[in-house]
């Protein structure tokens, strides 16, 4: 079909729906609203087709398992995100990362982004971008560090995760 399914997953508080808001809607939120789940739908065109962009922003480390897995079969891509400025919220990815894995076997290559988002907190940071990219090669996912806040590296997030689908 031509729809390209994203699902953003990663601690709470690393800034997941404030990338999401932040592409969709161009905005950007000082406050914390927990998510429930929600789904955002963009036409877009991808190799001369229209298609639908579905970004789907999960709860995080506390959606069911259920849940969790039913969104990761259906996903096309994946965006893994933790904050700069906790080194925790990095090492929180490793189950869902080994879950995306088990569901998604290792043959079948699919685009997962790891990404550090609130690179604009240089003075709280607690993960170099170095650690960073060395995960994302550990995990043989690509890397990219990005800020909702002042809208650094967003568009480049999305249009990079529909490029690497185009180069499967
Ligand atoms: P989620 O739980 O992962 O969806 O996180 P949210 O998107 O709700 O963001 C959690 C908090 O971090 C909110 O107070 C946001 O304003 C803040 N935040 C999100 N992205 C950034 C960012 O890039 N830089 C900074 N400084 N704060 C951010
Ligand atoms: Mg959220």
């Amino acid at each position: 079909s031509n729809d390209y399914r994203v699902v953003v997953f990663g601690a709470g508080g690393v800034g997941k729906s404030s990338l999401v808001l932040r592409f969709v809607k161009g905005t950007f939120r000082e406050s914390y609203i927990p998510t429930i789940e929600d789904t955002y739908r963009q036409v877009i065109t991808c190799n001369k087709n229209i298609c639908t962009l579905q970004i789907t922003d999960t709860t995080g480390s506390h959606q069911f398992p259920a849940m969790q897995r039913l969104s990761i079969s259906k996903g096309h891509a994946f965006i893994l995100v933790y904050s700069i400025t906790s080194r925790q919220s990095l090492e929180e990815l490793r189950p869902i990362w080994e879950v995306i894995r088990e569901i998604k076997g290792t043959e079948e290559e699919f685009p997962i982004m790891l990404v550090g988002n609130k690179c604009d907190e240089s003075d709280a940071r607690e993960v170099q971008s170095a650690m960073g990219e060395n995960q994302a090669k550990a995990w043989k996912c690509n890397f990219m560090e990005t800020s909702a806040k002042t809208n650094h590296n967003v568009k480049e997030l999305f249009q990079e995760l529909l490029n690497m689908e185009k180069n499967r």
